[in-house]
């Protein structure tokens, strides 16, 4: 919720005049929740993991201290933004050099698949906040043009992406050449498990920040049908779309845009299509097979936000699913009722 912020001002964090300029001449008039909770916290010093929604403004979360850390009579990189594409690499910079228009700030942007003799050229110049894409990164750094003696701060945005095989090792690699007094902040909209093992061994007591409103079942009425499998498909003549992982990226975002914006009603979609959406207007979820654990239940059914939207759940159960069905009730501590002959609805 993007409007439930403490009040704050950016004046409140003494921020540079000149990159406070920049924040007003951007549009932004207030701190967004993420950047009240980060700004004043990263300028401590502090590491910090921070884990927002998509499109809350993480990226000014991070760009605003880091702009603000930079020394700029100070030819040396002192921050390194690390992200997973090109584009997002572009974007980001972009970002610093807008929020940086009234500072000395030379940002640089390098990423793999472009000419590695350029960046090297390019780093005879002098570069304050360097963004890119780690292998490339830890390449220049190998080869001694990117210097990051003076790199008190890495950032990791997309830090779930960041922490794929393909990335991790170039990044634990890249962490040996900071000096000793760095920080590193990571954000992201989701962190997987597997973010553990880093966090402990690279940032053992960061900052936490979680503005993921948690998923729910409040609101929701669940109900369950026993059926046998071959009874589950029965033609009712409603329209449907459907979505799955094996089709075209530009078709999947047809499809999504079209039920989000309802000119689709009716989807039929994989489990590719609960994790990370939210669209509250889905009032109805069917469970044509059930699923085998809880918590692929709470991200079909469930919602996120604390509006208690109403909703309601129809589980599909073959005499198998029944020990499931028990279970995830059990352990979600909900309710999944007989459905019964009528549905009112006003409950959903
Ligand atoms: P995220 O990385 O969390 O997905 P972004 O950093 O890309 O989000 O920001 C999303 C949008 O919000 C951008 O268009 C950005 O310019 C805008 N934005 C960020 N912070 C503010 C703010 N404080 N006030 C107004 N708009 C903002
Ligand atoms: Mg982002």
């Amino acid at each position: 919720d993007v409007t439930a912020t403490k009040g704050n001002e950016f004046e409140d964090y003494f921020l540079k005049r000149e990159l406070l300029m920049g924040i007003y001449e951007k549009g932004f008039e207030r701190p967004s929740p993420i950047q009240e909770e980060s700004i004043p916290i990263a300028l401590t010093g502090s590491d910090i993991l921070a884990r927002a929604k998509n499109g809350t403004g993480k990226t000014a979360a991070f760009c605003i201290p880091a702009l603000e850390k930079i020394d700029q009579d100070k030819n040396a990189i002192q921050v390194v933004i690390l992200v997973p594409t090109r584009e997002l690499a572009l974007q980001t910079s972009q970002v610093c050099k807008e929020l940086g228009k009234h500072l000395k700030i030379q940002v640089m942007v390098t990423t793999g698949g472009t000419s590695l003799k350029d960046d090297i050229i390019r780093l005879y110049q002098p570069v304050h906040l360097l963004v890119g894409t780690p292998g490339r990164i830890l390449d220049l750094t190998k080869k001694g043009v990117c210097i990051l003696k003076d790199c008190s701060m890495l950032i990791m945005d997309e830090a779930d992406k960041l922490l794929s095989p393909e990335f991790q090792p170039s990044i634990e690699q890249l962490i040996r050449y900071l000096p000793s007094n760095r920080q590193i902040l990571m954000f992201s909209a989701t962190f997987p498990v597997t973010v553990k093992e880093f966090k402990d061994k690279y940032l053992p007591k960061p900052y936490v920040i979680n503005l993921m409103d948690e998923l729910t079942l409040k609101g929701i009425t669940q109900f369950y049908a026993f059926v046998e499998e071959r009874q589950k498909i029965t033609e009712l003549g409603y329209s449907c779309f459907y979505i799955h992982a094996k089709m075209l990226q530009d078709h999947r975002n047809r499809v999504f845009h079209d039920f989000r914006n309802g000119a689709c009603r009716n989807l039929v979609c994989t489990d590719l299509f609960t994790r990370g959406i939210d669209i509250q207007a889905v009032n109805v979820v069917i469970n044509f097979d059930f699923p085998k654990n809880s918590e692929t239940y709470l991200h079909r059914v469930g919602r996120s936000g604390r509006f208690g939207h109403l909703g309601l759940a129809m589980n599909l159960i073959t005499y198998e699913d029944r020990f499931n069905l028990y279970r995830i009730e059990q352990e979600l501590g909900t309710e999944i009722k007989p459905i019964p002959p009528q549905i009112d609805q006003a409950i959903y």
